[in-house]
Formats: structure tokens, C-alpha cells, sequence
């Protein structure tokens, strides 16, 4: 079974949005075609409390894109986004939901970010996804969607590490920085991963 997993694709991540991430709105075309060829397709959803840690405003004197430490993992601070229940949090109208049997919510612990799909950044919780995709025998899972550079590159590189058969599909990501996905890309590639084109 090959699983496509559907990252954040979130109103605050797309143009307008709370953290758009640049040319964002550009993977939802490419996702809702390429949907069709998986066996099973997934979504992960960032879903934050109000007054979040990872947010630049709850930490005085400091703005976005500032780092820190946070629950002993280096933090960058972000504008406040995906909120729960708000607007910014939803999912894209625009993004085909058909085909999504599950979404898994992340980042709802306050005090600790949630880049990846399968667990925060300090491995404490685990949001499930591994179980479930075991559950379905899934052996090779592809990942799209925002940004490149945090929520999918954490999420591939987790599944790398849970033992699924790993690709990023290059064509249906975009990053916050370029630059730094570039870098993370090939420590992803150097792990195993894989780049799956079109
Ligand atoms: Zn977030």
C-alpha cells in the first residue's frame, strides 16, 4: 500500500494567510491530480491552542522568525497561525477532500511545536499516523504539501525513520526558505528518502 500524506494545507500557509508560505497556493492543482494514484491518502492538519508557545506574540520583546529554546529543542517563533477553529486553520476549500479518509491534528500541546505529522518535535506524542498507516499495511508513503522546509521535511524524515519506503514529491511542495529546504533535502536523501517527480 502507498500512501500519500497531505501536508497543512491550511488557509494560514496560502496566499492571504497568517505564514504564507511563497507560491503555497500552487501545490493544491498538482495534489488534487495526483490523489487518484495512491492507495490511501492522508492529511495532517496544524491546530494550535490560543496563546500557542510557538508564537512570536506570547513571548515578550521577541518577533517572528526570532529562535529560542523551547522545551529543549531550538524553536523558530512564528506569527500566530492555524488557531483552532478559526478560519486560518481550515483546510483549503480548493484542496479535493474526497479522497482524505483521515486527518491527524498537530501542535495542540501548548507548550511544544509539532513540525511532523507522526509526533511534536520532543517525541512526546504521537498523533497516531504511524498505527494507522500500519493498520492499513502501508509500506511506501509519499509526502506533499507546505512548507517543504518544516512540516513535510519532519514528517518524511520521520517516516523514514518509522521504516516506510519514503518519498517527497518535489513538485507538490513549497518552502518558507529555499534555501533551507535545500539543505534539509539532502540530509533527507542522505537518510534513504526519495524524490518522486510528477
Ligand atoms: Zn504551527
Amino acid at each position: 500500500m502507498h500512501a500519500l500524506i497531505i501536508v497543512d494545507v491550511q488557509y494560514d500557509f496560502l496566499s492571504g494567510g497568517a505564514l504564507a508560505v511563497p507560491h503555497g497556493d500552487e501545490v493544491i492543482t498538482v495534489i488534487n491530480r495526483i490523489q487518484e494514484d495512491y492507495d490511501l491518502v492522508v492529511a495532517t492538519q496544524d491546530w494550535h491552542p490560543v496563546g500557542h508557545k510557538s508564537f512570536a506574540s506570547v513571548h515578550p520583546g521577541m518577533r517572528p522568525f526570532d529562535v529560542i529554546e523551547l522545551a529543549g529543542q531550538e524553536q523558530v517563533l512564528w506569527p500566530d497561525h492555524c488557531v483552532q477553529g478559526t478560519a486560518g486553520a481550515r483546510l483549503s476549500d480548493q484542496l479535493d477532500p474526497c479522497r482524505i479518509e483521515a486527518i491527524f491534528r498537530k501542535g495542540t500541546e501548548l507548550d511544544i511545536d509539532s513540525y511532523s505529522g507522526f509526533f511534536d518535535n520532543g517525541k512526546r506524542k504521537n498523533t497516531g499516523l504511524a498505527g494507522y498507516l500500519r493498520d492499513r499495511e502501508v509500506s511506501v508513503v509519499s509526502v506533499c504539501g507546505l512548507a517543504a522546509d518544516y512540516c513535510v521535511y519532519f514528517t518524511a524524515m520521520d517516516a523514514l525513520q518509522l521504516g516506510f519506503d519514503t518519498h517527497i514529491i518535489e513538485d507538490a511542495v513549497r518552502a518558507i526558505d529555499g534555501t533551507a529546504y535545500a539543505v534539509k533535502r539532502a540530509a533527507f536523501l542522505q537518510q534513504g528518502g526519495k524524490l518522486f517527480g510528477e
